[in-house]
């Protein structure tokens, strides 16, 4: 009897778990970043990227990324996921942990701190790219 081939849906759902949030958890392979890695059709995707696809039948536009509703970025469950920008994330991420400071002066101070070198008129360059403007960069 010939084994059947399992559908790329099949093998991602075989892969994660879900926690008592509701979330399902990533379980299989993971990059370097933390983030996890899946191969559903032909190429190499985050799994939540391809959870995102594939159940909602759409592809992510360029330019738009996918948004943890629950803010778990291992998290493939299609119902916590929904599309954004860059700027967006970051906004609402930093809201959710309740920081006073707002996002781009969190991101302007952690690009200072790990790449002391870059100019802040580049570092407001790259945030402004992002719709995002922070106010207390020295130039
Ligand atoms: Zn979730």
């Amino acid at each position: 009897m010939a084994k059947q081939k399992k559908l790329p849906l099949q093998r991602f759902m075989e892969k994660t778990k879900e926690d008592d949030k509701g979330c399902w958890i990533w379980t299989g392979a993971k990059d370097g970043s933390g983030y996890g890695k899946f191969k559903g059709h032909e190429k190499v995707m985050t799994p939540h990227k391809f959870s995102y696809e594939e159940h909602k039948q759409s592809k992510v536009p360029i330019g738009k990324i996918i948004k943890h509703t629950c803010d778990q970025p291992l998290c493939v469950n299609p119902a916590h996921l929904e599309l954004g920008t860059y700027s967006e994330n970051a906004k609402e991420r930093w809201a959710r942990t309740g920081s006073k400071l707002p996002p781009e002066e969190v991101i302007a101070r952690a690009i200072i701190k790990a790449l002391p070198e870059v100019k802040n008129e580049q570092i407001k360059t790259a945030l402004a790219s992002l719709g995002l403007s922070p106010k207390s960069l020295p130039d």
